[in-house]
């Protein structure tokens, strides 16, 4: 009874998980929340560059990074293989 309800828990968390990494690859980049996507904060008047995104009003989600860099990696690996493959059959 209680196992089921926490493997029934663990399916949905990866299942989650496994939504927001999609999420993550389709749309890495999100509105800077600090200056709100204006890449700029008013401070006494003078406008200084938000710190935050460098002025891009633009930040990377958590997680995006990590999820990219993996898929790079995935990609290379792939390619690799297939070359091998094609040097192989020469
Ligand atoms: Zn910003």
């Amino acid at each position: 009874m209680i196992l089921q309800f926490a493997v029934g828990v663990a399916l949905r968390f990866l299942v989650a998980a496994a939504a927001y990494l999609l999420f993550v690859l389709v749309k890495p980049v999100r509105h800077c929340p600090k200056c709100n996507g204006w890449g700029q904060r008013a401070k006494r008047r003078r406008r200084r560059q938000c710190a935050r995104c460098k002025g891009t009003g633009k930040t990377f989600r958590p997680a995006a990074r990590l999820v990219h860099k993996g898929a790079a990696a995935a990609y290379k690996q792939a390619r690799a293989r297939v070359r091998a493959r094609m040097e192989a059959e020469k």
